[in-house]
């Protein structure tokens, strides 16, 4: 086992190598990231001329900008920086898979109360989505939360779509969250479908899933873009907590992801105990890679045990109607992979060239493009 001297990425991490140093690929792809969004002024001058073209292309429109939030600290910072220091028209969409925890729906009501933000929202059927969220089970997949994450993102362009919108800020940050490595984790509609048809009794109505021509007709047609503002801005996560408890009352919910009850359920449960995936190696790598957690302390905090409260197993259990029995086996059933259905994989693939022209012009992003255009499907490990 070797660990990358820098962040703490070991021999385990997928399509990891080192360099002669020992320094991993990761750390290297980082640097290189680092380079390409800069922070600081160059970064504010990006991110005000990228304004400039918003609140041009919003004229005439009701706002200028689709804000996905969770409750979270990145999507509640990125409210407050897009009305009160960029001064946009922000629409927040939320979509609502009925596991928010209670100071999530607090911190999403707080933050927007106090910005004077409108909330679109989109809350499916509990019964078909359980279904869906059943059949993944079922499947034996990493992906529990493809679907949340999907629908997620299929809330932000519908709530584009309808008011003509055409931007996406997304409050992702590699600088602390990291980028997951390639292998742990694959999503796309087809991939939900063709699982809830074999698993399930294949319906999907109410969940909105990124559905490839649906897809393609937002960014061709509405033009609806994407921007990650967090990665031009130094994005110091303990600073920020801070700031939006004193100035929101917004509350920290204990961890990166546990706004939401399966986030927390799957990241802090199934993920490391079906399929050895702990997101904290992802996370702790990134804040060490900058400068935000010391690698002895990463190397520390990775040996605590992941807390978990054994009353959320019993209400995933209860809710998805699954005796103690079928939830053993569902825990024992071998792990599959992504190639082991059918799924986009290969249209992106083909697709390589067109999706490179919407890299371009920032209809995708740069993470979507690597991992499912340029990546080849075969690769488990
Ligand atoms: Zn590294």
């Amino acid at each position: 086992m070797q660990t990358c001297k820098r962040c703490i990425y070991h021999s385990e991490i997928p399509k990891i190598t080192f360099n002669s140093d020992g320094v991993c690929n990761y750390c290297e792809q980082y640097d290189s990231m680092n380079t390409q969004y800069p922070t600081g002024e160059e970064g504010d001058k990006i991110i005000r001329a990228y304004v400039a073209q918003m609140k041009e292309d919003g004229k005439g429109k009701p706002y200028d900008v689709v804000i996905g939030v969770s409750g979270g600290c990145d999507s509640s910072y990125m409210l407050h920086l897009a009305k009160n220091v960029y001064g946009l028209r922000v629409l927040a969409a939320h979509f609502d898979n009925t596991y928010n925890s209670k100071i999530a729906v607090e911190n999403i009501k707080i933050v927007l109360d106090k910005l004077g933000i409108d909330l679109f929202t989109h809350v499916v059927d509990n019964k078909e989505f359980e279904g869906i969220q059943k059949s993944l089970l079922k499947a034996s997949v990493p992906e529990f939360e493809a679907a949340t994450d999907l629908a997620l993102a299929t809330t932000h362009y519908m709530a584009c779509a309808k008011y003509g919108i055409k931007h996406i800020w997304e409050g992702h940050s590699f600088r602390t969250e990291g980028v997951s490595p390639p292998g742990w984790f694959y999503m796309d509609a087809k991939y939900i479908h063709s699982i809830h048809k074999q698993f399930g009794d294949g319906k999907i109505k109410s969940t909105p899933l990124l559905w490839l021509s649906k897809w393609i007709k937002w960014m061709v047609i509405n033009k609806i873009k994407k921007f990650r503002p967090l990665y031009y801005l130094e994005y110091n996560k303990e600073e920020v907590k801070k700031f939006l408890a004193s100035e929101y009352g917004w509350q920290w919910y204990g961890g990166h992801h546990m706004e939401n009850r399966t986030a927390y359920f799957i990241n802090n449960y199934y993920l490391p105990i079906k399929f050895g995936i702990d997101l904290r190696w992802c996370e702790y790598s990134a804040l060490v890679r900058s400068g935000q957690m010391k690698r002895e302390v990463a190397l520390e905090k990775i040996k605590e045990p992941k807390p978990f409260d054994n009353d959320l197993l019993v209400e995933i259990k209860t809710r998805l109607n699954y005796t103690d029995n079928e939830w053993e086996s569902i825990m024992n059933t071998k792990p599959k992979h992504y190639t082991d259905y059918p799924t986009y994989k290969k249209t992106f693939e083909r697709l390589r060239p067109f999706f490179f022209i919407l890299l371009k012009s920032g209809y995708v992003t740069r993470s979507f493009y690597d991992k499912f255009c340029v990546l080849k499907e075969t690769s488990k490990k």
